[in-house]
């Protein structure tokens, strides 16, 4: 029988790892380095809309790079209304032009395309540019875009496929709504804009459009970043509104209709009360649907291969080592079940995979104490646990939360947003004070977490932190000095305008 032979070998690479993001990519690379013969297959199935990019998956081309970039126009809105407060003198009116934005921000992720192309090529990793499935024990089908077919063997496979936006399932969803894998180069501006969502996907996204000066609203089922400290979360969402986006709760759309075409066109949302039979129309230009993401392995060939997948969220369940429940197929990345999802830790997990396959290596990826940063016009930066998990893993006897609003120096000349920057640390008395939980709220968030995500890895105690001597005058700085606990019920407010 043709599949007996195929788990003999030999085969026609080492290594096939399905999927030309963050993880695929670093797993790719590493492998050859250690003279392995690897292919990599990345396919972007175009969106409902059409959009499609090129190689390097998520972060690259509608993720991370292209989210920051946009976050980055929107702090610049803001840092021209703070300049003219410095002294600063233009015209009054100050426009924004989304086209010119789109372009450069394009033509960048074009540029780190052709990078990633360039590294596969250098470290002697075949790519092809073809979409994946497993036909047969250790063998693979590979469909181009013309359709055309190719059949790979390999003695290892590594699935990286990632996952892409899901949709509301309401009418008009897919033939009128756009996602984040659409914004990014979307070739116009999105105009009034309804943002679907309360993920940081979707705060994010409405908080740079609302930034670049458009009419945002945000429609939230619930809570907003399910999963974040909701005390955050919530600040993060106060924020949002105070800086002009809307929030309207416990709503669902349940129609999506075009009521005018164009770039933009007309759409009339209806919407559902969640608590009550109560509905509501309104009429944007775009209706940004940020709902969820699922995981891309339903139409990967995995039944044939007997690979388990969590039939609910299609998330592939692995081992400590990322090995599936067959022992030649590992997986890596967002598609994994209970794992984070972001591209560092894809990154580090492909990395660490291949050396443990190849390089003799017995490192594991550590997904715990991960710091992560959430762009919203005012950021947030965590790692570690939030006060809620801290008070359910622990009990509310032992945690202790040291907490404090802070005013970054910078924003006091133009005499803005006082008390809204906060910091919030969460120790586990039983511990050592160790501490377990680090928030900000705050410019540059994601700056100050990293550095102190790498003094968490190290097991920083708070009698630790109060001994760090702060750097002044920085945001980060409130944390050497932080003395009110929670429980205390004390004062936390800066006084000041
Ligand atoms: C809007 C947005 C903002 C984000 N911001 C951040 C951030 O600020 N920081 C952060 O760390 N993370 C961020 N993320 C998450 C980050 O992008 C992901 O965690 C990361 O890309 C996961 O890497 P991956 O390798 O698992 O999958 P991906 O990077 O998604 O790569 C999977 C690749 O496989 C391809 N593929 C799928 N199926 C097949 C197939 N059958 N055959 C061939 N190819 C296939 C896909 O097209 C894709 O190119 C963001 C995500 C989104 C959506």
């Amino acid at each position: 029988m043709n599949e007996v032979n195929e788990t003999k070998g030999p085969y026609d690479y080492d290594l096939i790892v399905i999927g030309g993001g963050s993880g695929g990519l670093a797993a790719s690379k590493e492998a050859a380095k250690y003279g392995k013969k690897v292919l990599v297959l990345d396919y972007v199935t175009p969106t409902p809309v059409g959009t499609t990019w090129g190689l390097g998956g998520t972060c690259v081309n509608v993720g991370c790079i292209p989210k920051k970039l946009m976050h980055q126009a929107a702090i610049l809105h803001q840092s021209l209304q703070d300049a003219r407060k410095y002294g600063w003198t233009f015209d009054e009116k100050v426009h924004h032009n989304w086209t010119t934005m789109k372009e450069a921000i394009q033509s960048y992720i074009g540029s780190l395309n052709w990078g990633y192309r360039v590294s596969l090529r250098e470290n002697a990793v075949t790519y092809v540019n073809a979409y994946g499935e497993f036909v047969g024990l250790h063998k693979i089908k590979a469909t181009n875009k013309k359709g055309k077919e190719t059949f790979y063997t390999a003695e290892t496979f590594i699935i990286a496929t990632g996952e892409r936006p899901r949709y509301l399932g309401v009418p008009g969803d897919k033939e009128h709504c756009i996602t984040s894998d659409d914004l990014f180069s979307l070739p116009y501006c999105p105009g009034k804009t309804l943002v679907v969502g309360a993920s940081y996907v979707a705060l994010e996204c409405a908080g740079f459009l609302a930034g670049l000066g458009l009419d945002v609203t945000v429609m939230v089922r619930s809570i907003l970043l399910r999963g974040f400290d909701q005390q955050m979360a919530n600040q993060v969402g106060d924020y949002l509104e105070s800086h002009g986006v809307k929030i309207i709760r416990q709503f669902v759309p349940s129609k999506i209709e075009q009521i005018e075409p164009g770039t933009p066109g007309k759409l009339k949302v209806t919407a559902q009360s969640t608590d009550s039979s109560e509905t509501m129309e309104e009429e944007y230009n775009t209706v940004l649907l940020a709902v969820g993401r699922d995981a891309s392995t339903k139409n990967i060939g995995l039944a044939k291969v007997g690979v388990k997948i969590n039939e609910k969220s299609g998330k592939i369940p692995v081992d400590d080592s990322e090995q599936t429940n067959v022992p030649y197929i590992y997986a890596i990345g967002d598609i994994l079940e209970g794992k984070l999802q972001l591209t560092p830790v894809a990154i580090q997990a492909g990395r660490l995979l291949a050396g443990r396959l190849y390089g003799g290596s017995t490192v594991k990826c550590n997904y715990v104490n991960v710091p992560t940063t959430v762009f919203t016009p005012l950021e947030y930066g965590a790692c570690g646990y939030s006060e809620e998990n801290a008070l359910e893993r622990y009990g509310a006897e032992n945690v202790e939360v040291y907490h404090s609003y802070f005013w970054p120096l910078e924003w006091t000349v133009p005499s803005r947003d006082n008390n809204k920057c906060y910091a919030k640390v969460i120790c586990n008395k039983q511990d050592q004070n160790r501490v377990i939980g680090f928030h900000v709220l705050g410019p540059n968030a994601g700056e100050i977490t990293q550095g102190f995500g790498a003094a968490m890895k190290c097991g920083m105690t708070k009698e630790q932190l109060d001994s760090t001597i702060g750097i002044h005058p920085v945001c980060a700085e409130i944390f050497t000095t932080l003395s009110v606990t929670k429980q205390s019920g004390a004062n936390v407010q800066q006084s000041g305008c």
